[in-house]
């Protein structure tokens, strides 16, 4: 069976694009290895995509999934480990099966950055996550540390501030990159405490994280946290090196394209996050789902200006 866009990552801009293969008329399969969703069920509250005043991640993801389920697009939870392109057919590959397709859009977002240090991948669901609204209550009660400075390292240490005992807040410079609203409403807890120009340099326990180890990093002074949870929240990364060959990478890992989301294979299309951008954000990763589908289907229509 011959599919006409197979997307590979169903976040919200695989699933805008499923919404708009559907709709112009293209048999569509979404494939994503964890499930429906993507980077934004990490975001509790989401205030800036337009037309919506406030919603969850979570909520917003299912919306869509339903969208795009209910114009028909076909989804399969899988890695998908290659994308073959021989002209006219592309297969997409899985571990358990090969996808013919007429198109790919490649729509894999980013991945959460890891603090590389030695022990951490031990650690990972026995005290080191990073999510904190999917793991936060698993800490009620407990103290815990978040490392980052931007808006999720942010936005987690308040989460974890309505549940954990303590919170310790470690950024590696004096300034925060996150929203100042959010610092100031930080600032006025009780149990969030700063900890400015440190970085993480041991986490500490047997099974089960029982510390953190900081330094300072103008002092070079260690402190040791007594903390049972390790939330890192240090931004994210591409993981596009399995479709390299067919979608060269940027310098950073990201899929290199323009606002007009073609890849330098005709009939390979990327979106979201994935690829070379200025701005990702939830509205210029769906923006971009639409871009690539109404590309996709020109290229498959043949009424593109791309080949
Ligand atoms: P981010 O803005 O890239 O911030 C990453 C933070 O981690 C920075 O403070 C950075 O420090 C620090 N960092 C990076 N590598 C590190 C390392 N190896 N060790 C220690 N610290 C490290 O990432 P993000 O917070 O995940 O946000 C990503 C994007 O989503 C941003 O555009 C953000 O505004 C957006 N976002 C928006 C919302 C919202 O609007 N509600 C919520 C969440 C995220 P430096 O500052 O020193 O570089």
């Amino acid at each position: 069976m011959m599919y006409d866009m197979i997307i590979v990552g169903a976040g919200p801009a695989g699933m805008t694009a499923a919404i708009y293969g559907q709709r112009a008329g293209k048999r569509t399969l979404l494939i994503d290895a964890k499930g429906f969703g993507g980077q934004i069920l990490n975001t509790p509250e989401v205030e800036n995509y337009p037309g919506i005043k406030k919603t969850s991640g979570f909520a917003l993801a299912s919306a869509l999934y339903e969208q795009a389920m209910e114009q028909g697009a076909e989804i399969v939870y899988a890695q998908v480990t290659a994308v073959e392109d021989s002209g006219a057919v592309k297969n997409v590959v899985t571990a358990d099966q090969v996808y013919e397709t007429k198109s790919v859009i490649l729509a894999t977002g980013a991945k959460n950055r890891p603090l590389g240090l030695p022990e951490e991948e031990s650690f990972v669901g026995s005290g080191v996550s990073y999510c904190a609204t999917c793991d936060g209550a698993f800490f009620r009660g407990k103290k815990v540390a978040v490392i980052g400075g931007g808006n999720t390292a942010l936005e987690d240490a308040e989460v974890l501030s309505n549940l954990a005992e303590e919170v310790y807040l470690i950024h590696r410079r004096d300034t925060f990159r996150g929203e100042q609203a959010t610092v100031k409403r930080l600032l006025a807890k009780d149990n969030v405490e700063f900890f400015m120009e440190c970085v993480p340099c041991e986490i500490l326990g047997d099974a089960k994280v029982s510390g953190l180890k900081i330094r300072n990093v103008k002092t070079e002074e260690e402190t040791q946290l007594p903390v049972e949870g390790v939330f890192v929240a240090i931004g994210q990364m591409p993981d596009n090196e399995a479709f390299a060959d067919v979608a060269p990478l940027d310098d950073h890992g990201y899929i290199a394209a323009g606002e007009d989301c073609l890849t330098a294979t005709p009939g390979i299309f990327v979106c979201g996050d994935c690829r070379t951008k200025a701005v990702r954000q939830l509205a210029t990763a769906a923006a971009d789902g639409a871009v690539a589908a109404l590309a996709a289907a020109a290229y498959i229509n043949g009424t593109d200006t791309q080949a």
